[in-house]
């Protein structure tokens, strides 16, 4: 991160695969700095896990350089390595007490996800624990329905919805129908990826080879 010693109150917090990292993610980022006047963005790219599930998953060491390239010209976006350096696999819960630590306990962490993972991350186990270390901002993504959200809020707060909605934010953003997934078929397929990521990215997966 190298900014450690400033004081940040509200920071956001991205997490993801970022297999590779594509323009649905800096959208999403740059909403939610501005909707909940975040100080920061802090991308933090997993860490390869220890049974390759994705047999298209780049190495952490590249999916960690395609975010520093996507976010470099973003003056509030950081990259963190704390789940690439980690070794085994990375625990959503220990990320934010680290970074708990880091940035102190008077800051405000607000967890950023598509409409997909927040679901994912609200059925985990130790979700009390998670949601008194963080926020959660949930964006909206095409294809994904967030009708379960309500339901899962009520059950983790004993339907006090009121405690929840302190928690938990739904936040729309401009619709942009981009996954990593597509993005790699993409490259498998030979077909273009321009505009859907940044051309750095785009320019380091053509050069390394990625995803063929
Ligand atoms: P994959 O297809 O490999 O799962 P992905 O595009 O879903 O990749 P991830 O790295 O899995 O990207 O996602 C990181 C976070 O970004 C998740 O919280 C996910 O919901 C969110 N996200 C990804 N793409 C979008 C999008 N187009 N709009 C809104 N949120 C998104
Ligand atoms: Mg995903």
């Amino acid at each position: 991160m190298g900014k450690e010693d400033r004081q940040y109150k509200k920071i956001g917090v991205m997490g993801g695969t970022f297999n590779p990292i594509h323009h649905g993610h800096l959208v999403t980022a740059q909403e939610a700095l501005s909707q909940f006047k975040l100080d920061v963005v802090i991308f933090i790219p997993t860490g390869n896990p220890p049974h390759k599930v994705e047999n298209r998953l780049a190495s952490a060491e590249d999916r960690y350089i395609m975010t520093v390239i996507a976010t470099s010209s973003n003056r509030d976006f950081f990259v963190s390595r704390i789940e690439v350096d980690r070794k085994g696999k990375s625990y959503t819960i220990d990320t934010l007490r680290m970074l708990k630590k880091i940035y102190g306990k008077d800051a405000l962490l607000y967890f950023i996800t598509g409409a997909d993972a927040i679901l994912e991350i609200l059925t985990w186990k130790n979700t009390e624990e998670i949601v008194t270390l963080c926020n959660f901002i949930a964006a909206t993504r095409p294809g994904y329905d967030l009708t379960r959200l309500e339901e899962l809020k009520s059950k983790l707060f004993n339907n006090d919805i009121e405690a929840a909605n302190e928690k938990i934010f739904v936040m729309e953003i401009p619709a942009l129908s981009i996954s990593s997934t597509d993005i790699r078929n993409r490259v498998k397929n030979n077909r273009p990826i321009d505009y859907l990521v940044p051309e750095g990215v785009s320019n380091y997966i053509l050069k390394n080879g990625l995803y063929k």
